[in-house]
């Protein structure tokens, strides 16, 4: 007997069709001898609706409300989906997450599990039931409070779930039939792929892709999770993400593709910190200052200075909602970095091409800047790990980007890809 974990994201559950439907499957898997364990997000876009009613309210919700409030979404998809398992004549048992065991920290809004105790949903499952789990929330000890893991978190309460209970494999199931090449909406060409690792997988999560979540990824790759991601619309084999040092994959022969796919981000925004004193220590000092506001720095380019004036300038990316913060933080200390002026750029794109083939191939970058120079997209800036390439440009070149890369990379499937609807995820 297999143990499957299975997630079903908010477009799979999005009103009691979908529900039924989704139970049937749930069902299915049941029926072919598995113990199935459930996490499941809240319908369609209910949490983004209780996120909109709460700022209605006050423009600033208390973080401890607000995770009580966006909890009650995943509370009302767990029991509508166990009552319709029931109907179908299978015993089926909703938990809250903090009944299944998901212990977080303290973090409202963001937390992190410290640890899974899914004693409840061991027991369920020993006496034949399918456990059906509230996504995306959590239960800290100290405090005694409800807790969400941010956004998309649902992700990562199937992983915990499946990694606590030795599970076979996480089954992921969204709205598109796995992870492509470049997302189908942009690109109809994209192609599904069929295994990705999970380090590969990462850098894209890391660069844009909404796919997965990162934090899921993290945790799948850190407790070594084989994750499935599929459609919930068909029965087609989705995307298997795999950790390649894991012992059942190292046999298998790791043929690394020199591309794995595409990535595209709108949400990062770009500071330039403009006539920095060129003398050791500067970098340190500013960055220490950015560090102290949380905010996550993405890439970083220092210009050579100008000889004659001995300035340099410093730019770098960070998502958006983090730039107010750190300009208020950085222009508070302009008198002791002793910086000119910061600029702020929010109408920045990034793309970045992934793959672990990149390792072992030196004209990756030629050809990509091949690529972009020429469909007429200026690069703004260039950032490069040992399996990806990111590229800065303009907010409004960055789908034509994308397009032209995806082909220049032969990644262009003969046929359009099917998007069920959807927001991707
Ligand atoms: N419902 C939550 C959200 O929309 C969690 C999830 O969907 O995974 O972010
Ligand atoms: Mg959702």
């Amino acid at each position: 007997m297999s143990l499957i974990v299975q997630k079903y994201g908010g477009s799979s559950v999005a009103d009691a069709e979908s529900i039924k439907r989704v139970a049937k499957r749930i069902v299915e898997t049941r029926k072919a001898g598995n113990e199935v364990v459930v996490a499941v997000s809240a319908m369609g876009d209910s949490t983004d609706e209780l996120l909109d009613l709460a700022h209605q309210v006050t423009p600033i919700p208390a973080p401890r409300e607000l995770d009580m409030l966006l909890t009650a979404g995943e509370r009302i998809s767990m029991a509508l989906l166990a009552m319709a398992i029931k109907s179908m004549g299978h015993d089926a048992r909703s938990f809250t997450g903090s009944q299944a065991g998901m212990i977080t920290d303290a973090r409202h809004g963001q937390a992190r599990i410290v640890d899974v105790t899914p004693g409840r949903v061991r027991d369920a499952l020993d006496e034949g039931a399918i456990a059906i789990v509230a996504g995306f929330q959590g239960f800290n000890r100290g405090t005694g409070d409800i807790t969400t893991l941010g956004r998309g978190g649902s992700d990562t309460t199937a992983v915990a779930l499946a990694a606590a209970l030795h599970a076979d494999i996480c089954e992921i199931y969204t709205d598109v039939d796995g992870i492509f090449t470049a997302d189908p909406r942009v690109v109809p060409k994209a192609r599904k792929i069929e295994r990705i690792t999970s380090e590969e997988m990462l850098e894209l999560a890391a660069n844009g892709a909404k796919v997965l979540y990162i934090r899921a990824v993290e945790y799948a790759r850190r407790h070594g999770v084989t994750l499935h991601v599929r459609s919930s619309f068909n029965n087609n084999e989705g995307t298997i993400v795999y950790n390649a040092t894991d012992e059942q994959n190292r046999e298998r022969p790791v043929e690394e593709p020199l591309i794995a796919g595409v990535a595209t981000d709108l949400s990062e925004a770009k500071i330039t910190v403009v006539g920095v004193p060129d003398i050791p220590g500067k970098a340190a000092q500013i960055f220490n200052i950015v560090a102290k506001t949380g905010a996550n720095i993405d890439m970083i380019v220092q210009n050579v200075s100008a000889a004659a004036t001995g300035l340099t300038d410093i730019s770098f990316t960070l998502p958006k909602s983090d730039g107010q913060t750190v300009l208020t933080t950085l222009t508070a200390e302009q008198t002791d970095v002793g910086f000119a002026s910061l600029q702020y750029d929010d109408q920045i794109g990034k793309l970045a091409l992934v793959g672990a083939g990149m390792r072992t191939n030196a004209g990756v970058s030629a050809k990509l800047f091949t690529a972009l120079y020429e469909a007429g997209i200026n690069i703004e800036m260039i950032s490069t790990s040992e399996i990806r390439i990111s590229v800065v440009t303009r907010a409004d070149t960055v789908n034509d980007a994308l397009r032209v890369v995806h082909t220049a990379f032969g990644l262009d499937a003969d046929s359009d890809a099917v998007v069920h609807g959807g927001s991707g995820r």
